[in-house]
């Protein structure tokens, strides 16, 4: 059997081991993609060395494993059954796996499917179980093998450091078609310039959104944000004034057509609320962020408003195309993205890197193999 060289975790909290493991047998309808950059999202610290703790009935890869959420590469050969991937494209790879049989599954929603999970990460609940065994394997290592399904091709004026951005992009994506972003539409974002909230902003301004209005709390981040596009951008510091009033000052009076909301689990509550208050009668606010405080709010407000509130989650393949296709075209720039490369053998000290981010959502933490 081929070796491979991988980083391994061996036991839950301990580092990652750098080794040679074999590269499991292709199945027919899979792809093998040499791996040339691996994104570490900042979550990643959390699953591996606290996800068993903390969320017990959520399945994680049984260890050895080799974890890594947002890959993309090159497919090096296919398996029997694929027909429209070849060698040698550039690809990303939608890590969503679901089980392919239920009725969600059928319907073209994997994830709403009971057995959804990313591959090399975790399952999205307990019946994940089975999905989980048949894709443990993640981005940390040579080769990834994946379904040619689940794969986005990359234009060649994008590079594989952005292209492994597109898990957090294609989240903020799917929620903004949700919002039906488009032109003339106005956009209140928290969390404005977090991991999440940068994607947001860069996707609203390619899909034409005309005024963003993004809130978060570091003034230095927020004024790199804006001068992505001044005329466009407005930036508050949270705090310095309340968010709804600011919003209509600079909206003609009006309060935002969509509201996302990408504050992750520990932001206090309030600032949700306040997101909510921001928007114009019959807007829509999304929830990408996963801030897990109960929010105390009246529905009647919400129906004498026609306000909604929703959740999203993930991105299809579809619309990973689709951010390719604003990509070759110019209109999504990530240029704004500051990648920090590291090599496979040093893996430990990219997730160490994780939590000393300066650049919060601008940067990209990449190991490359
Ligand atoms: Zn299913």
């Amino acid at each position: 059997m081929e070796l491979m060289t991988a980083a391994r975790l061996h036991k839950y909290g301990e580092p990652l081991v750098i080794e040679k493991i074999p590269f499991a047998t292709l199945r027919p309808h899979e792809v093998r993609i040499t791996v040339k950059a691996c994104n570490l999202v900042p979550n990643l610290n959390n699953v591996m060395n606290r996800y068993a703790e903390w969320f017990p009935y959520l399945p994680l890869p049984p260890l050895p494993a080799v974890f890594g959420l947002d890959v993309s590469g090159v497919v090096k050969e296919v398996g029997e059954l694929v027909t429209q991937i070849a060698p040698g494209d550039r690809v990303y790879v939608n890590p969503l796996r679901s089980c392919g049989s239920c009725h969600a599954c059928r319907s073209g929603e994997p994830h709403c499917c009971a057995g959804a999970a990313f591959q090399g990460y975790f399952g999205w609940g307990p019946d994940a179980s089975k999905t989980v065994q048949a894709y443990p394997s993640g981005g940390m290592a040579e080769y990834l093998a994946a379904p040619a399904a689940s794969l986005v091709k990359l234009p060649d004026n994008m590079s594989f450091e952005e292209g492994a951005r597109f898990g957090y992009l294609g989240t903020a994506y799917a929620a903004l078609k949700k919002g039906r972003a488009g032109s003339g539409k106005s956009l209140v974002v928290t969390g404005g310039t977090g991991t999440l909230g940068v994607p947001t902003v860069l996707l609203a301004l390619a899909m034409g959104v005309t005024k963003i209005f993004a809130v978060a709390r570091d003034k230095r981040l927020l004024d790199r944000l804006r001068a992505i596009d001044p005329s466009r951008i407005q930036t508050l510091s949270y705090g310095e004034e309340p968010l709804d009033e600011w919003v209509r000052k600079h909206n003609e009076g009006r309060g935002a057509d969509i509201f996302i909301d990408a504050l992750s689990t520990g932001a206090p509550p309030i600032v949700t609320l306040d997101g909510m208050r921001a928007l114009r009668r019959g807007g829509v606010g999304i929830d990408i962020g996963g801030m897990k405080e109960p929010i105390n709010f009246d529905p009647k407000w919400f129906m004498c408003t026609s306000l909604s509130w929703i959740g999203s989650t993930w991105f299809t393949p579809g619309e990973g195309e689709e951010m390719a296709a604003m990509a070759a075209a110019g209109t999504l720039d990530l240029s704004h993205l500051d990648h920090v490369r590291f090599s496979l053998p040093q893996a430990n000290e990219a997730l160490n890197y994780l939590d000393a981010r300066g650049s919060g959502g601008f940067t990209n933490v990449l190991v490359m193999p």
